[in-house]
């Protein structure tokens, strides 16, 4: 079943049951607290809270997400993504605990030709939060799961809250069992990679106070509860398909197979290569999803979350034998396979374009000066006999080079190489100090004029000034 259906079937299903049908919000999220939409759940937030009330008591979506944190994830396992699509359905104050949980069942498990996902009972199993003992008799009891496929998870796993006094709930999870090559027998406790989590469903029960991490008091029952369930599109592609990571799927393997062709590698030839190969397809993806709603590559907050993970992708491309410029090409294949369920894409094309190119150009030609400076420093580090790139190297290549320190630490790890990084943080702290007393001085209007340029010759330009400087260029 192809992407494209399974997000129809999803949408469909939830409003023949009376779900409003929202559309995708924009990834960037309207939301202080937060710099993109990382959950289904982001754009109601203000109905689960009660600060607005809501026009429907059950919605539908199959919101865009980036979540960053999973960035080293890519690639390596076969299920996590920069760039997903949660499908959910909420419920404000509607059906609860049993409504999530039969709806969740009859969508998997309803055959093809009867407009469900057709997924084997015997495959899937369930997790619930230990003290739940509601869920788990739902679950048993209910819906009919045998109770050897039930386990029950702590707080870590199975236990939802926003980090902050308001809603908390336990959660209850639906996996799919991909068989032994994948991993041991078990459940989930025995193996995430075989027993795939595809469905998360919250049910907001209670109002928490305040608290660290997973220590927090109940303070009570919440006044109206709440249904907030994500499934992860990718995740159940990767099923229906029947292939073995969520970069194989219909719309990713496009980039793949795009990747290939630039490079001459082939997906399969060796693991480090499709690694590689999953990454770009991975991050050229979220970069494009992230220009299409509008982020502009920069040094901070989200800006900073897209210029890596385009770097990223072009670093991927060299490490695959890419020489010159790939994004144009890449970029055409996203649009291509994207583009029929988010058409802005396609209108947007020229300006997206453009972004990207100008991103690629100004990288490359950093990546060629601080390159070569890299290289010297390792060589060296490598002839006196040590395992660590000094601090100033890695402060010099920021500073001039406009290499932020994740690249130096990913570029000096391929040579086998760790960085001081408390050194280059401290020269870092130092600069941004010697700022500071600066910009005090100045304000104070007795600036020692002497003792300024003093500072300023040893303390180099400003932070970025290599990047900015050739960003500026190919602008
Ligand atoms: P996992 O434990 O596998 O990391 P999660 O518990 O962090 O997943 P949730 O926050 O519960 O995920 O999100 C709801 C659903 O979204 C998951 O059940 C999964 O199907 C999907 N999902 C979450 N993270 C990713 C990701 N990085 N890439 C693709 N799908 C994801
Ligand atoms: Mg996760
Ligand atoms: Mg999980
Ligand atoms: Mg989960």
């Amino acid at each position: 079943m192809e992407s494209a259906e399974i997000r129809r079937r999803w949408l469909r299903f939830f409003e023949e049951r009376g779900h409003t049908v929202v559309p995708s919000a924009s990834l960037i999220a309207d939301d202080p607290t937060l710099l993109l939409v990382n959950a289904g759940m982001v754009p109601f937030k203000p109905y689960f809270l009660g600060e607005v009330k809501p026009p429907y008591a059950r919605a539908t979506s199959v919101q865009k997400c980036v979540r960053t944190p999973d960035i080293e994830e890519v690639g390596k396992t076969t299920r996590h993504g920069t760039f997903f699509q949660m499908c959910g359905n909420f419920s404000f104050g509607d059906y609860f605990k049993e409504g999530a949980a039969k709806l969740a069942w009859e969508l998997l498990t309803t055959p093809q030709d009867g407009g469900g996902y057709g997924l084997d009972p015997e495959k899937l199993w369930i997790t619930v939060y230990e003290e739940d003992d509601d869920a788990w008799h739902i679950w048993h009891d209910t819906v009919g799961v045998p109770a050897e496929r039930i386990q029950r998870f702590g707080k870590e796993e199975n236990y939802w809250d926003m980090g902050v006094p308001g809603p908390c709930g336990p959660c209850s999870e639906v996996h799919y069992d991909r068989g032994p090559e994948f991993g041991p027998e078990g459940g989930p406790q025995a193996s995430d990679e075989r027993y795939v989590e595809i469905w998360n469903l919250v049910f907001m029960q209670y109002e928490r106070g305040p608290g660290q991490g997973k220590d927090f008091p109940i303070l009570g029952d919440l006044p109206s509860q709440n249904i907030d369930t994500g499934l992860g599109l990718e995740r159940l592609a990767m099923i229906l398909q029947g292939v073995h990571n969520m970069f194989e799927i219909d719309t990713s393997r496009m980039l793949i197979d795009r990747a290939t062709e630039l490079t001459g590698v082939r997906y399969g030839a060796a693991e480090h290569s499709d690694v590689s190969l999953r990454v770009v397809a991975d991050h050229i993806r979220t970069a494009i999803m992230l220009i299409g709603d509008g982020v502009a590559p920069g040094n901070e907050g989200r800006g900073y979350v897209l210029r890596r993970i385009m770097r990223r992708a072009i670093r991927n491309m060299r490490i695959l034998g890419a020489s010159g410029p790939t994004v144009a090409e890449l970029t055409d294949t996203v649009i291509k396979a994207m583009g029929p369920q988010y058409p802005e894409l396609v209108q947007d094309r020229k300006r997206i374009e453009t972004v990207a190119l100008a991103e690629e150009a100004a990288f490359l030609k950093t990546l060629k000066s601080g390159t070569n400076i890299l290289d010297t420093a390792v060589t060296e580090t490598r002839a006196g006999g040590g395992k660590v790139l000094p601090g100033d190297k890695a402060f010099l290549l920021h500073d001039t080079w406009g290499f932020p320190i994740d690249l130096t630490l990913e570029m000096a790890a391929e040579q086998g190489l760790s960085v001081d990084e408390e050194g280059f943080r401290r020269l870092m702290a130092e600069q941004r100090d010697r700022a500071k007393a600066d910009a005090r001085s100045k304000k104070q209007g007795h600036a020692d004029l002497s003792a300024y340029r003093q500072v300023a010759d040893s303390s180099g330009s400003t932070v970025f000034t290599g990047y900015t400087h050739t960003e500026g260029e190919a602008a």
